[in-house]
């Protein structure tokens, strides 16, 4: 049996240059430059909730810090360090070695430094929590949208949801296509260059990790406003496409959990300043609405008709 201490070294320690004093002490030590707002936030996944516990701890290292960057995306923060609460059942080496991997892998990346954590025995249990840095008052946050604004979303959206479903047994996709998803699924890519991109640019941000009408619907409240939502302008992978049509297809495209991509307002005015962000960074940015002041959330079909759908999105203890 390892000791804690030697696990910890083994795995989870490394050279943190950007901070004053990493792993090792009772506390870590950070400098934030002067001028910069410090940006924490902290997402737990739990095995049996957000994953199986059979997951390829590979993808788990990844996902469990991606999730966490994903938020650093949101606010426009340019993520620095981050500390590591893990429960786990027993010490698995292999397990241990693949999951460290995973997680340096992008905290690489990104630049992100590993300055503490914690290790427990207990349910296989992964809680990060990131610090970043934001030039000060340029944080974007979900209460900005005013009305008249764009509302565009990055990347594509569903295919996470969609390869859950079919894990689930809930639909059945061809290979190619399930192989595709689950990529989307497990290892979300997060928008941190998109994030810092538009600063200035943006009026408001979230990320999506419970479904775009979910996601948005926050926008909205914490903006006190609405939108309207054009459903053919929403993007939509060419794997989701040929599912669309099925019951839980549109399900997964609005109300579908895990696509960690960002929802974000702006100005009509800057509409050529986030295509040449789109086109800078290479990723699909796409405008599937405009904020309005009535305090409703409309998705609209081409024909005019209301796009209804169940249940808007993913929400833990419903
Ligand atoms: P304490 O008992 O003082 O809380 P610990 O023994 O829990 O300290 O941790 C020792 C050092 O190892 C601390 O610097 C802590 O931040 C770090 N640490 C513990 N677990 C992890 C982990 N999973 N990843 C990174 N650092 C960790
Ligand atoms: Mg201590």
């Amino acid at each position: 049996m390892v000791s804690e201490f030697k696990l910890i070294r083994r795995f989870f320690t490394r050279a943190t240059p950007g901070a004053v004093l990493g792993v090792g002490d009772d506390a870590a030590l950070l400098h934030v430059k002067n001028g910069m707002e410090l940006v924490v936030s902290t997402d737990m996944l739990v095995s049996g909730t957000h994953f199986f516990p059979d997951n390829d701890p590979f993808f788990l290292g990844h996902k469990a810090l991606a999730v966490n960057l994903s938020d650093m995306a949101a606010m426009a923060a340019q993520p620095r360090w981050a500390t590591l609460a893990l429960s786990l059942p027993e010490v698995d080496e292999t397990w241990l070695e693949k999951f460290s991997a995973g997680l340096f892998a992008l905290a690489d990346e990104h630049h992100v430094e590993l300055i503490g954590g914690d290790t427990t025995h207990g349910p296989l249990n992964l809680c990060i929590t990131i610090m970043g840095e934001v030039p000060h008052g340029t944080a974007l946050r979900r209460s900005g949208a005013q009305v008249g604004d764009d509302v565009w979303v990055s990347g594509v959206l569903g295919n996470a949801a969609l390869a859950l479903v079919h894990m689930q047994g809930r639909m059945q996709l061809a290979a190619e296509d399930f192989a595709a998803c689950a990529l989307a699924l497990h290892r979300p890519m997060p928008r941190v260059a998109l994030g810092r991109a538009l600063r200035g640019v943006a009026h408001s941000a979230i990320d999506i990790s419970d479904g775009l009408l979910a996601d948005l619907g926050h926008i909205l409240d914490c903006s006190n406003v609405g939108a309207e939502i054009a459903f053919n302008a929403l993007p939509v992978s060419s794997s989701l496409q040929r599912y669309l049509e099925q019951p839980l297809g549109k399900h997964c495209l609005l109300a579908g959990g895990d696509d960690y991509e960002l929802c974000f307002t702006a100005s009509v005015a800057h509409r050529f300043e986030v295509e040449r962000i789109a086109a800078s960074l290479g990723l699909l940015l796409t405008r599937i609405g405009t904020i309005t002041a009535e305090k409703k959330c409309t998705v609209r079909a081409e024909d005019g008709s209301i796009v209804n759908i169940e249940e808007s999105g993913y929400d833990h203890f419903r």
